[in-house]
């Protein structure tokens, strides 16, 4: 724990999964894959921020990946991930690295040509692995982005970035939408160390909290999180927490995060299937009865539109078990394959 300004700064753990600046729409006249302004710089591998086209909000976004997690997806899109060394930062650090990637965006001429400038830059998307079991630290990052002058004084701190950070950008950064990503798991269980009501102190900027289910019933979750079935119940309980907790601040939306999705990207001929352990299609209207009670009481589950995707990060061993690929045109079945293997 290190200090700021009288303000105790908890640490948190972050996994560097750079990329370029992922806003390929705008950048594809120039760069197929995105551009990257700052990938000649030393700090680049200490950095914490990625940038994306943010799927939920349908604009240009950042991204910042924690590190750890307390389920076991045999899908996990970022299993090398969790393998990896992480990255420690206060809140502060993380605040003047992405000051740092909006200055670096705001002044590089191809981004510009891209039409990007920070104004259409709208949300920071907090991800896994698990955010929330870095819970106080987490907490802590939050009340610097409402706070716009605490923001206004970590950019003075940024005395040797070139060029110098502009007195606006600070403001562009406070008026973010905040997405958080998480499987609910450390909210709902029992004798859980968060504190919801830390919560009411955000007064200006827009959270939004995303429960990702892994199932809507135990045994689904059990086999698709690879963890024991009372966790599916902390799920359901995250769920409800959040969601009485809501306010004009802080939102709460149920999504089915396990890229369920039958298109295939990149195979327009495929498609997919998540299975069971013994093979049978999973029914995702099966809901449980604490489902129900806790999660469709209040809201409908969104279903992911996004495609299926073989993300880099995956161990393709275990994520091949929950898989059934598909030919569109042939109808042949291939159960426990990968679409690049069918
Ligand atoms: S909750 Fe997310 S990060 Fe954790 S194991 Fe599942 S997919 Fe991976």
């Amino acid at each position: 724990m290190t200090k700021f300004k009288g303000v105790k700064m908890i640490e948190g753990k972050y996994s560097n999964v750079m990329r370029g600046a992922y806003w390929y729409t705008q950048c594809k006249p120039y760069f197929r894959w995105g551009r990257d302004p700052c990938k000649d710089k030393s700090c680049y591998n200490n950095c914490v921020v990625m940038c994306e086209r943010s799927y939920e909000f349908k604009v240009p976004g950042f991204v910042l990946h924690y590190h750890g997690c307390n389920l076991n997806c045999r899908f996990c899109w970022a299993y090398l991930v969790r393998e990896k060394k992480s990255i420690i930062k206060t809140p502060e650090e993380v605040v003047k690295n992405l000051l740092c990637k909006l200055n670096t965006l705001y002044k590089d001429q191809f981004i510009m040509k891209a039409k990007i400038n920070p104004f259409s830059i709208g949300t920071i998307r907090l991800t896994g692995n698990e955010p929330t079991l870095q819970w106080p630290h987490l907490m802590e990052f939050l009340r610097i982005l409402d706070d716009q002058t605490q923001i206004s004084n970590i950019s003075k701190d940024l005395v040797n970035i070139q060029p110098p950070i502009p007195q606006f950008l600070p403001n562009v950064l406070h008026r973010l939408k905040v997405l958080i990503q998480t499987n609910g798991v450390e909210i709902g269980r029992d004798n859980s160390p968060i504190n919801l009501d830390d919560l009411k102190e955000i007064r200006n900027i827009q959270v939004y909290f995303e429960v990702s289910f892994k199932g809507v019933n135990q045994d689904q979750f059990t086999w698709l999180a690879d963890s024991s079935p009372e966790l599916f119940e902390y799920q359901c309980t995250g769920f409800e927490k959040l969601w009485k907790i809501r306010n004009d601040h802080i939102h709460v939306i149920a999504e089915l995060g396990i890229n369920h999705c039958d298109n295939v990207k990149n195979y327009p001929k495929l498609g997919v299937k998540i299975i069971s352990e013994n093979g049978a299609t999973l029914d995702f209207t099966k809901y449980s009865q604490s489902f129900k009670q806790k999660v469709l009481k209040y809201c409908s589950l969104n279903l992911e539109a996004n495609e299926f995707q073989e993300f880099r990060g995956i161990n393709r061993k275990r994520a091949r078990l929950v898989i059934e690929t598909y030919s569109k045109e042939t109808g042949i079945v291939k159960k426990r394959c990968l679409p690049s293997e069918f």
